[in-house]
């Protein structure tokens, strides 16, 4: 710690939009609702899949009797299954029909309108191209509704890789994907493809995020986004943060702040503080709080304060077709 900077107060600015994004906390808030002991007595329940990228909250929830199911097949006929916020595929909700499961469908309306959007494409004889990570559930949903006729790009590189398509394409996006990515990937598309239709599908809680995000790193010396290493809107914010300021630290767990605090190699004066939309408010508030002890223990003054109002528009222009 530098002598000039002692007695200068550190700023640490917490982002509004931390903490679960609606169609998280529903599938999160059902799944408690659901495993009251009167009713998880009566009938089991299972989620199909992690209901969420948290670790800490799929446990208490295991702890509470929900079983963990990654294949339906495993699912006892008649059962009640959760179905989270990513969704599922039409073929693996006909594999549930034929088991007879009772289906608690918590599937984020965003992923929802995604899926009409392709599944009338299909319908009509579109091509679909589908911007995100192929490996990611909710990607693998919605392709299921295109009738294999259909393409996932993540990179901007990968639109040179498709065949010839010169008309009746459609393009989505995953609801958690860059904005930016989005952008680059449909100015190529638009240039190659003559009838395109481009649907921005990317939810208003990642484009809010992502603007607050942006909005301050710029101020910071420091990031540190909270979320697991396998939640996409995560890491998409990690990424947008570090270009933007290149110290941006994920922190997945409270007990990983001091390490990142005390090897930071320039002094610090402005901290930022976001999450993905899967960390839960006591983990926000445990790594805030960490936080605030080191440089309590330092000897150091830190105020805390909630970052203004996001901006809109930050990121750039949005597309047509819009929600
Ligand atoms: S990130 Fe967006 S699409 Fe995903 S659950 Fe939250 S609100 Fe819904």
């Amino acid at each position: 710690m530098t002598p000039q900077n002692t007695f200068q107060p550190i700023r640490l600015i917490l982002a509004r939009r931390a903490g679960f994004c609606r169609g998280v906390n529903r599938a999160v808030s059902e799944a408690y609702r659901l495993s009251e002991p009167e009713l998880i007595s009566a009938l089991p329940l299972y989620m199909y899949g992690e209901i969420i990228h948290n670790s800490g909250v799929v446990n208490a929830l295991l702890e509470r009797g929900i079983v963990l199911a990654h294949d339906i097949g495993s699912i006892p006929q008649g059962a009640r299954v959760l179905i989270r916020a990513h969704g599922i595929s039409p073929q693996e909700r006909s594999q549930m029909q034929r088991r007879d499961l009772e289906i608690i469908d918590c599937t984020c309306g965003y992923v929802h309108r995604i899926h009409l959007l392709v599944r009338e494409a299909a319908h009509a004889g579109k091509t679909v191209i589908i911007v995100g990570n192929p490996n990611h559930p909710e990607v693998r949903g919605i392709s299921g509704e295109a009738d294999d006729r259909f393409y996932i790009l993540s990179d901007p590189e990968e639109v040179d890789l498709l065949p010839p398509l010169e008309k009746n394409v459609i393009v989505v996006a995953q609801t958690t994907w860059s904005v930016e990515k989005f952008r680059q990937i449909c100015k190529k598309l638009e240039k190659m493809i003559t009838t395109i239709e481009i649907f921005d599908t990317i939810c208003s809680a990642t484009l809010a995020r992502q603007e607050e995000v942006a909005e301050i790193a710029h101020s910071a010396d420091l990031m540190m986004i909270i979320g697991a290493a396998n939640s996409s809107n995560t890491l998409k914010l990690v990424d947008l943060s570090r270009a933007v300021c290149p110290k941006t630290y994920l922190v997945q767990n409270p007990s990983e702040v001091e390490g990142i605090l005390a090897n930071s190699e320039h002094p610090i004066s402005v901290i930022g503080l976001s999450s993905g939309a899967s960390a839960p408010e006591d983990l926000i508030d445990s790594v805030r709080q960490r936080i605030i002890d080191y440089y309590t223990a330092n000897r150091r003054k830190i105020s805390c304060e909630y970052n203004k109002q996001a901006k809109s528009n930050m990121i750039g222009n949005r597309f047509r077709n819009t929600y």
